[in-house]
């Protein structure tokens, strides 16, 4: 497989390329040069097959012979070593669980895809990798457990002050070695433009890769669509609807490469928060960028969706082609508290805030298709993550998973910084030129 740019179709370029690229010239973002065609076998074996089987199926696809079978295999079963569980919450409605991760949210998957990948291709040629990553909040602990003590691989992770929780913040400052956190005083989209800045502009001398671990990379994308065979397995239909509470729309971009593929999904779903701009979108058939606005779904509060400009080309451009294939909400943060609630009373299942806004999705394209086909949401991390607003909305307690436990107990150490490119640049000069 080779891929391309958003920006630029003329590029092609390898796997191995774009992993250690991140970004394509002038900002594009790589693609696949085509939707994958998977064998009859598989689809005739998909009930039966383990999660890493997908993905050792899938992902060989994408990767071709750039990884050899034998380590490709071994890869997607360490990455893979942790069940996403398809769990019945109500009638028709489940939960896809993706937090059963070493971090507890999804990120885990496509982080870990990813530094395995990297770490691969950078052990062959002994190269030293920067991997700059701006974070919303799970995005850079999970990045950060992927990658540490990988030889070869710094990380340096920008977040918000202030905007993560408690647990998201103690994730990210509390794993020493090879990763460094930057506490900036602005908002993720601010963090995000820092690094995107820093690709641009940084000239590394030829001293080291700079390279992207956001959902732009697209070694983060494509393990992200492992997880969709495997919920039509679990689920057993070929004609579910498949709800994604969607910020950066990497998640989605990975179902939605699934079905290009050929899984048997109805419908997708993109619910978000008050971050509205895909909702409007397809209400309007303008992309309208916004800032980004706060809400207690703090993952998802993105106000220029980076793989917008994937899902644009895979529709041709069409916010109609779009809108045929994906719905999308937006939902506020009271009609999300009172999901948590209601959901915990009557079905004894605990939410959190993410995973709430796609079941608040999932219900209504369900109810306004008076639709009965089986609705599916996917739970893109556990409830304790967030446990002030968990508790404050069910009036319990989530119980912490023990890889919570741990790091709560370490000190915090981060570097603050302005919102300004040039303290970025110069932290990297003195750390690496
Ligand atoms: C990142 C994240 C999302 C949003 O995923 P995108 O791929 O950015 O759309 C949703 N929920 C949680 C918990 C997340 O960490």
């Amino acid at each position: 497989m080779k891929y391309i740019s958003t920006r630029d179709k003329n590029l092609k370029v390898s796997f191995e390329q774009a992993v250690k690229q991140g970004l394509a010239p002038m900002r594009g973002l790589f693609m696949p040069e085509n939707y994958i065609k998977l064998p009859a076998e598989f689809w005739a074996n998909l009930f039966d097959m383990s999660l890493p089987e997908i993905g050792y199926y899938v992902g060989k696809e994408y990767v071709g012979d750039e990884i050899p079978d034998e380590d490709f295999k071994k890869l997607c079963s360490e990455v893979l070593n942790f069940d996403i569980p398809l769990v019945r919450v109500k009638d028709k409605i489940y939960s896809l669980e993706l937090f059963h991760g070493p971090t507890c949210a999804f990120k885990d998957v496509g982080a870990r895809f990813m530094a395995r990948c990297l770490g691969y291709f950078s052990q062959r040629k002994n190269e030293k990798t920067v991997i700059l990553v701006a974070t919303s909040g799970d995005t850079g602990s999970a990045v950060a457990n992927g990658f540490l003590n990988v030889p070869g691989v710094d990380v340096i992770i920008l977040y918000p002050s202030g905007k993560v929780s408690e647990i998201q913040e103690k994730q990210l400052t509390t794993n020493g070695g090879n990763i460094t956190a930057l506490e900036v005083n602005g908002v993720f989209d601010d963090c995000q433009a820092l690094v995107k800045t820093a690709f641009a502009n940084f000239d590394t001398k030829g001293k080291f890769k700079l390279t992207s671990a956001n959902s732009i990379n697209i070694a983060r994308l494509i393990p992200q669509s492992f997880y969709y065979y495997y919920a039509v397995k679990q689920v057993k239909s070929y004609d579910s609807v498949i709800c994604v509470p969607s910020g950066n729309f990497g998640n989605i971009t990975g179902g939605i490469l699934a079905l290009k593929s050929g899984l048997p999904v109805k419908h997708f779903v993109a619910a978000t928060n008050a971050n509205d701009t895909v909702p409007q979108y397809l209400q309007s058939g303008v992309y309208t960028p916004k800032p980004s606005v706060q809400t207690i779904s703090n993952a998802m509060d993105v106000g220029d969706p980076s793989n917008f400009e994937r899902l644009d080309m895979i529709f041709s451009h069409s916010s109609k082609e779009f809108g045929a294939t994906i719905s999308s909400y937006s939902f506020s943060d009271e009609q999300t508290k009172k999901k948590m609630s209601v959901i915990y009373q009557e079905y004894g299942y605990m939410l959190d805030p993410h995973g709430a806004v796609g079941m608040l999705g999932i219900e209504k394209y369900l109810r306004d298709n008076t639709s009965d086909a089986p609705g599916i949401f996917l739970e893109t991390a556990h409830p304790a993550k967030f446990l002030d607003v968990v508790k404050s909305a069910v009036n319990t307690e989530p119980i912490l998973p023990e890889a919570l436990k741990k790091c709560l107990d370490k000190p915090k150490t981060s570097i603050k910084m302005e919102n300004d490119y040039k303290e970025l640049e110069k932290i990297l000069a003195e750390r690496y030129l």
